[in-house]
């Protein structure tokens, strides 16, 4: 977020020309990596995220086994090429606390303890960023996970809001996240409303905060249903393709 001010929202439109509480296009593939136990590829307007799954296996080293259920590992990467001004590669301290969140957003629906002793492995890999990574990494996460067969009760969804110029929209682009006032990204399980993740940065006004809230949720369910279609379409085809 930076101090320098520009202006967002021109004849009550944003400069991409979406609505308040517009979403991005999405675009999402599912099963795109043929090594891994399960993958997806998530485009969220200029965001490129790609997650891989491996796993249930065996946790090595052994002392990090929990003997009553899977450790599940997420790594969140950017690629240097992902942004304008190069990334260092490597993982830095936004990196880890990121996966460490989205990791925390995914836990609750996955069965862990039907697979006591073993590592589910989750690797996600930003191609492009555009604001909103982590959110983009999540659903692509959580969708490959269910491609991978691991047990969940059911899919992970995420979006942000955000203030900008004022108000409060959905779905942040990097301009918006770079000059706007506020950024909440929010992941949930859609059918119960359950938050797993909510973070902010910036500030709202309790009204804001709700109001926004609220919108993030709304966005949530529609990209759980276009992760839901990805996951149908792609076992509804016969023979699978391999
Ligand atoms: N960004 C960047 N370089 C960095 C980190 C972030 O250019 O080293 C940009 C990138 O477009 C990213 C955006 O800033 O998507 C917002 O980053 P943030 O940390 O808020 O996470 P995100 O919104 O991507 O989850």
């Amino acid at each position: 977020m930076k101090e320098e001010k520009i202006e967002l929202i021109k004849d009550g439109k944003r400069l991409s020309g979406r609505g308040f509480e517009e979403l991005r296009p999405i675009k999402i593939d599912v099963g795109v990596l043929k090594r891994a136990d399960g993958s997806c590829y998530f485009e969220l307007g200029n965001n490129k995220a790609l997650a891989a799954v491996y796993g249930p296996r065996e946790m090595h080293p052994r002392h990090f086994q929990n003997a009553k259920m899977a450790v599940v590992k997420y790594r969140y990467n950017m690629a240097p090429f992902s942004v304008d001004d190069r990334k260092r590669p490597g993982p830095d301290r936004r990196s880890q606390e990121i996966s460490m969140v989205s990791r925390k957003a995914l836990d609750p629906v996955i069965l862990r303890e039907l697979y006591p002793k073993t590592a589910i492995e989750v690797y996600v890999e930003v191609l492009q960023s555009d604001a909103g990574t982590r959110t983009a990494g999540i659903n692509a996460a959580s969708v490959a996970l269910a491609d991978a067969g691991i047990p969940m009760k059911d899919l992970v969804s995420s979006v942000a809001i955000g203030k900008i110029d004022g108000e409060v929209v959905l779905d942040l682009d990097a301009k918006e996240d770079n000059f706007g006032e506020a950024d909440m990204p929010v992941a949930m399980i859609a059918r119960t409303n359950t938050i797993t993740l909510l973070q902010m940065d910036g500030r709202l006004k309790k009204e804001e905060f709700e109001r926004g809230l609220k919108i993030a949720m709304t966005g949530c369910r529609k990209i759980y249903e276009l992760q839901r279609a990805a996951l149908v379409e792609k076992y509804s085809k016969s023979g699978n393709e391999e």
